[in-house]
């Protein structure tokens, strides 16, 4: 075995396959992959195989149409020939109108990707698949390059074609340990010797947290046992003179494929059971779990309902295997948080029909430190710490059992809420606060007006549309509370901070003590990787001067990564998180400062406290730090506060509020609020896949600064141009917002693609953002979005359509 690799890859599944021939297709050939067994003797072997185009926003239909074409062309190779079966077509079925209306977007956005489904009636969905019955049915989408391909050859021919780039593959070769050095490369220990390394990646299926120890993380995937069988024969299938097209249903949670002349048919059972939690049998190896047909009788019968032909043919032959799953359904390829030169590819639940596309993805990070598509909905960095080995399976259990039912927009799944709470948390619930989860932290979407209230979980203006119109009025002209939990804080101090944070930000930097800016970090390649507020706060009796950067919820891993990634070993920087001992109450409206004056004794007019100040200060008797910033576009203040004074500055707050009309206010106002003031969100509208002037924040860059991370990639990008520019947009449509990933179209051709979109109660128009081309992104072009199977009419206008002159926010 060889001493040194540039990277090692752990686990031959497919997962590990494709990451190694991919990283030979980026051009690195010292690439080695240890396999503790045989090649796909985890879960690969007895994989049902399927390939789908499908995903549900466009990296995921991206990564799948690489893997189809690079299955096709392993497929044609005449040295290797993989038996792959393009093309037989495959159908999701829907017995509503809101799931039709989720398969008409997903059709708008994976058309943004050059994909195309079809959404079908029940009828049509009968005629392409005879064996089906249409009771209780209402249609479909059809997916045209469905199919399946038989893995163990899959695997072997990326192995085969990697070792012919020059990587290597050792089998039979247990990881043992690891071991990482002072300058970050790594000794990985095996059973036949040790192996340095600058990279590790972590490919190993369901042992993911075996080699996870090794380097002291937990990831949060958990492996549930899922069953499929084989029939016998079937007359019909094979008298049909067609292949039949795969079939996934929503409704009675199965899936099924032709497999030889009979069918292979999958079950996501309710009494669904994890496997492994609590260690794995080290002998489990080319292995399956005990047969367990009585576990899927539920769904059984709504799968002999949906195909009749099911219920007279005899069973060939059950597999029952362990499946990854993670805490969001999605899997975790990219940087291991919080380690350096340490990746993974895992949880993944899919992993024949996604596996080429993610290990084209990964090799693409690894090399390049970016792929081409923005990652974040597979980054290992999304959650925080709270995943936990209690939380993951409660969430991999709900997902197994929703499998083929898509979230709705505004639609939180009840399994392992409460992950994170703060004081305010039932505080708020009595109030009618209805919460969704950011990295796990309850936060406060609207409120309802009685228990009884509910939405109906839909793609179209529900229920909460005038209710969030409300609570838009009452910050608009009086004032608003709003708690954001989980806020992303990061002190920042040393001598070298300030230095460190020119380097990473791309703009100016409030280097005014009692200042507050707005600023953007940037990738190697000049594109947005992240957004921070920054805050120079004054040295006071609380502690000497310091910087607070804050950034999305969302951003608490990838942030402080990215920055600790880049601190010298001789700069004088310390960060510190203090995300999870603060939180932030929003006050917002004309009257916000009214309020400011009765429960605090500074000076808080215009002159005393202006706009981007920042100051600490007493809310009551509640230590805060206050900061004069909004998103909504009304005169607010941001008050930071430590969670145990946080209920005393709430109880000041609304005892002020009182006689001036106060009234909380949720995510879904500050989303309409914001569309309409033209602030985006990161990684809805702020993405890797684009720099700061085709993202429309050009006024944040100083290409005068002597450098910054970025800054020679994106003097590079300026001479060529923009590729696409992003736009507001006025959309002529009065049942629904614009999903994010919708097209939008002219004459017929995609020209663009929506990031976020959301109902402007305080100007009356319906908006949302898109990426468009940019000889189009000019005010008064009219374009059309393909919303819910609707062409809707649009119009590009000027960003901010509220208050575009900052009157309110300077008031
Ligand atoms: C019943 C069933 C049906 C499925 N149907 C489909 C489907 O239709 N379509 C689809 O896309 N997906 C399907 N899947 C999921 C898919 O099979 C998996 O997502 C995929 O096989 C996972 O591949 P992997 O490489 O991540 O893991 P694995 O295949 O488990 O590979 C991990 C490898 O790592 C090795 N390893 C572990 N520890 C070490 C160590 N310490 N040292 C060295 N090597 C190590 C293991 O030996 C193993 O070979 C199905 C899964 C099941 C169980």
């Amino acid at each position: 075995m060889k001493s040194h690799a540039k990277v090692v890859v752990i686990g031959g599944g497919i997962a590990g396959c494709s990451t190694l021939y991919h990283l030979t297709q980026e051009g690195w050939s010292d690439v080695v992959l240890l396999e503790r067994n045989e090649l796909t003797s985890g879960t690969t072997w007895h994989s049902a195989a399927q390939v789908t185009n499908f995903g549900m926003n466009q990296t995921m239909v991206g990564l799948k149409t690489h893997s189809i074409n690079l299955y096709k062309e392993l497929r044609d190779d005449p040295d290797y020939p993989v038996s792959y079966n393009h093309g037989d077509g495959g159908i999701r079925l829907a017995n509503t109108e809101a799931q039709m209306d989720g398969y008409r977007h997903f059709a708008s956005m994976a058309r943004g990707m050059n994909v195309d489904f079809d959404v079908i009636d029940a009828a049509e969905c009968a005629r392409r698949h005879p064996l089906i019955s249409t009771d209780n049915l209402v249609g479909g989408l059809w997916d045209g390059n469905d199919g399946d391909i038989d893995p163990a050859s899959l695997c072997q021919a990326l192995a085969r074609r990697a070792r012919k780039a020059g990587a290597q593959v050792y089998r039979n070769t247990p990881v043992t340990g690891l071991t990482q050095h002072k300058d970050d490369s790594w000794t990985v220990h095996t059973e036949h010797g040790d192996i340095t390394c600058e990279i590790v990646v972590n490919a190993c299926g369901y042992r993911v947290n075996e080699v996870g120890a090794m380097m002291g993380v937990h990831h949060p995937v958990m492996s549930m046992e899922h069953q499929y069988f084989v029939t016998d024969d079937i007359p019909a299938i094979r008298d049909a003179g067609h292949r039949m097209p795969l079939l996934r249903c929503p409704i009675s949670d199965y899936y099924c494929r032709q497999e030889k002349n009979g069918l292979l048919v999958g079950f996501y059972e309710q009494n669904c059971k994890t496997w492994g939690m609590d260690g794995i049998d080290p002998h489990f190896v080319n292995a399956l779990c005990p047969d367990d047909l009585d576990r899927i009788t539920d769904v059984l019968e709504g799968a002999f309902e949906r195909m009749p032909a099911l219920a007279d043919v005899g069973i060939k032959t059950i597999v029952n295997g362990p499946i990854t799953y993670t805490i969001d359904g999605a899997p975790l390829v990219g940087p291991i948080p919080g380690k350096r030169n340490a990746f993974c590819i895992i949880g993944l639940r899919a992993g024949l029909g996604e596996g080429g596309g993610h290990g084209w993805l990964l090799a693409q990070q690894i090399v390049h430190g970016e792929a081409c598509y923005d990652t974040w909905c597979i980054d290992p960095r999304r959650f925080a710490a709270h995943t936990n080995v209690e939380l993951t399976a409660l969430k991999a259990i709900e997902d197994y059992q929703n499998e083929f039912r898509f979230h709705f927009p505004n639609e939180h799944r009840p399994a392992g809420r409460m992950a994170k709470t703060t004081p305010l948390t039932p505080v708020l619930a009595a109030e009618g606060a209805v919460f969704t989860t950011v990295n796990g932290w309850e936060r406060a979407e609207f409120y309802k007006p009685n228990a009884d209230f509910h939405i109906t979980h839909s793609f179209r203006f529900d229920e909460s549309h005038d209710l969030v119109g409300a609570e838009v009025n009452a910050v608009q002209t009086a004032v608003g509370l709003c708690e954001v939990d989980g806020f992303n804080r990061i002190e920042v101090t040393g001598s070298d901070a300030w230095a460190f944070l020119d380097r990473m930000i791309c703009g100016r930097l409030p280097r005014k003590s009692g200042r507050v800016g707005l600023g953007y970090m940037l990738n190697h390649h000049g594109m947005l990787k992240s957004e921070v507020t920054i805050a120079n706060l004054p040295a006071t009796d609380r502690g000497s001067e310091r910087i607070w950067l804050g950034s999305a919820a969302a951003a608490e891993c990838h942030d402080m990564d990215w920055l600790q990634s880049h601190v010298g070993a001789d700069d004088d920087v310390q960060m510190r998180a203090l995300t999870n001992d603060q939180t932030i109450l929003v006050l917002a409206g004309p009257r916000s400062r009214d309020v400011m004056n009765k429960v605090s004794r500074n000076d808080w007019s215009k002159t005393g406290f202006p706009w981007l100040s920042v100051r600490e200060c007493f809310i009551g008797i509640a230590p805060a730090t206050v900061m004069a910033v909004s998103f909504s576009g009304e005169l607010a203040y941001e008050i930071h506060i430590p969670n145990a004074s946080l209920y005393a500055a709430y109880l000041a707050l609304r005892e002020a509020g009182e006689e001036h009309g106060l009234k909380l206010f949720g995510g879904l106002a500050v989303d309409s609020m914001r569309l309409e003031k033209g602030y985006l969100h990161w990684k809805a509208d702020i993405l890797t896949e684009f720099d700061p002037y085709e993202t429309d924040l050009g006024r944040f860059v100083d290409m005068s600064k002597p450098d910054f991370i970025g800054k020679k990639a994106l003097a590079e990008r300026l001479a060529i141009g923009p590729q696409k520019r992003l736009v507001t947009l006025n959309v002529t449509c009065n049942t629904s917002a614009a999903q994010a990933g919708a097209s939008v179209m002219l004459q017929g051709k995609v020209v663009g693609t929506v990031t976020s979109g959301a109902y402007g109660h305080r100007t009356g128009k319906n908006l949302a953002y898109a990426f468009v081309d940019p000889d189009l992104a000019n005010a008064g072009t009219a374009v059309q979005i393909d919303m819910l199977g609707h062409m809707e009419t649009a119009e590009i206008v000027p960003k901010g359509q509220y208050d575009p002159h900052l009157t309110h926010v300077r008031s």
